[in-house]
């Protein structure tokens, strides 16, 4: 099912009426040409990297590299020993509003990715050298649209596949050992708490060695700090922000008492950093990295994770990350040679692997993680999982 641009962009306005904060955007013709600038030359740059062209026709296809073949039933599964692999960006099946709360616990026979290649034949055309979404074409961002707004509102097809199973069989699949499970709080009405929600079937599924749950509060809510101890003593190893889903600045004053709070409960922070381009655009203002710089500063002891290394803003989100000791790049969606470029400047030590499981598969951001590292065993371990140990104050299991 497809929607038009207007209807979408409709739809759209009438759910941000919920969480506006009010406050000016800055947003220029600078901005945007900058944006525009980054797609333009990573397309065509694309396959002139270090690694050459890596296009495959769809995820299962990935198998052509060394590290991964298939299963009998066709599912990726990793061929090559790894080092202990902690996936820092995972979600689990959103509902909101009026839809039903998904069975976190029911295993599917397939995952539904949010931007699923292989499920048209011939598949979409995977190519690790972009920026991930760039792959899809704009049929398929439609429909994630609309799965989007149809999962905030009636809750989605999609979403039913997203259940803890279904995760844990890919990550015993690539050997992923543990995961971290982001929810997001929004402000629409009649909506249940995903971070109770989450953290109750993860503790009802007994997989708390495998699934590392995150928080996630509204820096408009009153009641969110005290949200945030309640949390804490639950157990969730951290606090998940998404100034565009959540229509938050991240410099704002509310939001600073949110880090305090971090600060306080010594839990990191992972935002939705930087632009994905293919957001609406009057979101875009609140994804701007220079919004980041603030918290950075004024809590140099809470740990910072900007998720997707910076989007497609990576730029800035690397000189924050060269600049300030608490912040760490999370690499989902992320290109190969991008992937290649930050851990050539900045060294193994900013990089966390991510996979933004369920919009793509965990294999596709292991792979790009896998080749950048193919002579560097000591980065390979720091990027996997060495480094998410220390940002996210977990002890290895013995
Ligand atoms: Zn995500």
């Amino acid at each position: 099912m497809s929607i038009t641009r207007r209807e979408f962009f409709r739809l759209c306005s009438t759910l941000a009426l919920a969480g506006c904060t009010g406050r000016g955007s800055d947003y220029t013709d600078e901005d945007r040409e900058h944006l525009h600038r980054q797609q333009v030359t990573e397309s065509l740059r694309s396959g002139s990297g270090p690694f050459g062209p890596m296009v495959f026709a769809g995820y299962r296809d990935l198998a052509r590299l060394t590290y991964f073949r298939l299963t009998d039933d066709g599912r990726l599964a990793v061929a090559t020993d790894l080092p202990p692999v902690i996936d820092c960006h995972t979600h689990l099946g959103w509902s909101y509003f009026l839809a039903p709360d998904v069975d976190l616990l029911r295993a599917t026979p397939r995952t539904q990715y949010l931007l699923d290649c292989d499920a048209q034949a011939p598949p979409c055309e995977l190519d690790l050298d972009v920026y991930v979404n760039s792959n899809f074409t704009e049929s398929m961002l439609n429909s994630l649209r609309w799965e989007t707004i149809r999962t905030l509102l009636l809750g989605g097809q999609a979403a039913s596949t997203h259940t803890i199973p279904n995760l844990v069989t890919e990550m015993d699949l690539l050997r992923i050992q543990s995961a971290a499970v982001l929810p997001i709080a929004v402000t629409l009405p009649f909506s249940s708490d995903p971070t109770l929600h989450q953290l109750e079937a993860i503790e009802r599924a007994k997989v708390s060695h495998r699934l590392i749950p995150f928080a996630s509060v509204h820096p408009g809510d009153r009641h969110g700090t005290a949200k945030l101890r309640d949390y804490a003593n639950r157990g969730v190893r951290g606090l998940k922000l998404h100034p565009e889903m959540q229509r938050f600045y991240p410099d704002s004053d509310e939001a600073m008492s949110i880090y305090a709070e971090c600060r306080r409960l010594q839990l990191p922070v992972i935002f939705h950093a930087g632009r994905s381009g293919i957001e609406p655009e009057f979101l875009r203002p609140y994804a701007l990295i220079r919004r980041l710089k603030r918290a950075v500063q004024e809590f140099r002891d809470v740990a910072f994770i900007f998720g997707h290394a910076g989007a497609r803003d990576s730029e800035e989100a690397a000189a924050l990350a060269r600049q300030n000791d608490n912040v760490w790049l999370e690499l989902s969606s992320q290109g190969l040679t991008r992937i290649y470029e930050l851990y050539r400047d900045l060294g193994s030590s900013k990089l966390l692997y991510g996979s933004d499981w369920p919009f793509y598969p965990q294999a596709v951001a292991l792979a790009k993680v896998l080749l950048v590292t193919d002579h560097d065993e000591q980065a390979r371990q720091r990027i996997l999982g060495g480094n998410a140990l220390e940002v996210l104050r977990i002890t290895p299991a013995a």
